[in-house]
């Protein structure tokens, strides 16, 4: 990922987003992405999820509002959005210590494994240089049906 994400410029994600401009981190903001802070990055979370274990930690709040704050953190920067099959959406934190990754993912129960690709990556920088497109990151979502579901 090239350039999109505030760790780049501040140290923490939380201060990043108190300074960007005329978008407030606020406490609701704060607290789901915190929640991904916490379990770290290679976890993929859907906003169902993200809804439970914020009802887990005794935070009230509608699963509307947090498909509109997730929303918002990725387009700030701080999440990455992966659309699965079936109109599905999962969340990850985005991270420098955690470059461009690839996904497979099961079709039937969500389940998501990361693995990394150089293959895939360079592919990706040349068919954009090829084209004059300036790159910005080049990842892979492999559909498929895990062992436990097949
Ligand atoms: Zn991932
Ligand atoms: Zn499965």
């Amino acid at each position: 990922m090239l350039g999109s994400s505030p760790y780049d410029r501040i140290g923490s994600p939380l201060e990043a987003g108190l300074h960007q401009e005329g978008r407030r981190l606020t406490p609701q903001r704060r607290k789901v992405l915190e929640l991904f802070e916490n379990i770290g990055s290679g976890m993929h979370l859907s906003a169902e999820d993200v809804h439970h274990q914020l009802l887990e930690a005794n935070t009230r709040v509608s699963l509307a509002t947090i498909y509109r704050t997730l929303r918002l953190l990725v387009e700030m920067g701080f999440l990455h959005e992966l659309e699965l099959s079936e109109g599905g959406h999962r969340f990850e934190l985005s991270s420098r210590d955690h470059p461009d990754h690839h996904h497979l993912v099961c079709v039937r129960c969500g389940r998501t494994e990361e693995f990394e690709s150089e293959n895939v990556v360079e592919a990706g920088r040349k068919a954009a240089e090829r084209n004059g497109f300036e790159l910005i990151e080049s990842t892979l979502n492999v559909r498929a049906v895990c062992p436990s579901c097949q």
